[in-house]
């Protein structure tokens, strides 16, 4: 193989792989609908929370972080201002997501894949909202009503989306109705390489049979939402990676927490509770120190935390 410097888009603009560091994979730093802001000014204070989220990545730099994957969808309200504001203050690595959310939305029935690739594409060659900010990472989703026509549609862009530009592909999935398999299946159909995919959320789940089957045709699996107990707690994620490992497949597994410093779906002070450590330090603080004491090696935690992750972005352009 023959070395060479790779780059990836980061919201500052290029990274340079070797800098990625210690990578969380799958987070949110503002989640908020673009309609509701639209509508109703005060629905985020978007100032407040961006200082919100400087405070938290700040936090996670002081734990050894040093890139965050903000794989929020376009229509998720994804705010490059907010990234690249955040990126600079905190003074860590944000790569951006182009590409979206599994809701069914009308408008998007009447768009043909083709002309939705057209227009989603320059978020990745022009920049994102106008800035010269562009996505490094094409998103994908899949939940609970699994691959519907519209979904099969959305799927498709994505998949068209990264052959286009060598970006890679990273999902959102429901681990419970085989959606990471399924998406496989329309990825290759669209002629994907697989090993160029991140099939998130495959940490909700136990079922190991279920995660060899993503991994044995080379996808990478995101364990993707420590943090969020009240799916699954993080001992049962934890001894979820430990097997995973035992089994040989460190070299495909990243971590993350799909935390969220601001999201609009839940009352604010509904989330302390609900999921009181879902942040940016989870990892560091507790996940990390509960794989070491399981037996998980340091050169493990290292390929999961920093190699795997350049290694999903190292391929970039490699077509
Ligand atoms: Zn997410």
């Amino acid at each position: 193989m023959v070395a060479r410097m790779a780059k990836v888009n980061g919201v500052l603009g290029p990274i340079d792989t070797a800098d990625l560091g210690f990578t969380l994979m799958h987070e949110h730093l503002v989640v908020a609908n673009w309609s509701m802001r639209v509508a109703f000014p005060s629905w985020v204070d978007v100032k407040a929370e961006v200082a919100h989220a400087v405070e938290e990545v700040r936090a996670a730099k002081a734990r050894g972080v040093r890139t965050i994957v903000d794989l929020t969808p376009i229509n998720l309200g994804r705010d490059v201002h907010v990234l690249r504001e955040v990126a600079e203050r905190a003074g860590v690595n944000v790569i951006a997501a182009t590409g979206l959310y599994w809701t069914e939305e009308p408008w998007i029935e009447g768009w043909e894949p083709d002309r939705l690739v057209d227009t989603l594409v320059r978020d990745v060659t022009d920049g994102i909202q106008g800035t010269t900010a562009k996505a490094g990472v094409v998103k994908a989703a899949t939940d609970k009503l699994g691959v519907t026509e519209l979904n099969r549609k959305l799927l498709t862009v994505a998949a068209r989306l990264h052959r286009a530009t060598g970006v890679p592909l990273s999902t959102h999935t429901d681990a419970h109705n085989g959606s990471g398999l399924a998406q496989q299946d329309v990825f290759e159909g669209e002629g994907v390489d697989l090993s160029r995919v991140v099939i998130g959320h495959c940490g909700d789940t136990e079922d190991i049979a279920y995660l060899e089957k993503i991994l044995a045709r080379g996808s990478f699996i995101g364990l993707d939402r420590f943090g969020l107990d009240f799916v699954l707690p993080m001992e049962k994620r934890v001894a979820t990676i430990v097997e995973l490992c035992r089994r040989g497949h460190t070299d495909r597994l990243v971590l993350s927490h799909d935390a969220c410093c601001h999201i609009d779906w839940v009352p604010k002070a509904m989330i302390p509770v609900l999921a009181p450590r879902w942040n940016f330090r989870h990892i560091p603080d507790d996940v990390l120190p509960a794989l070491r004491a399981a037996g998980v090696t340091e050169e493990e935690i290292r390929t999961m935390t920093v190699v795997n992750p350049r290694r999903v972005f190292e391929r970039q352009g490699a077509y």
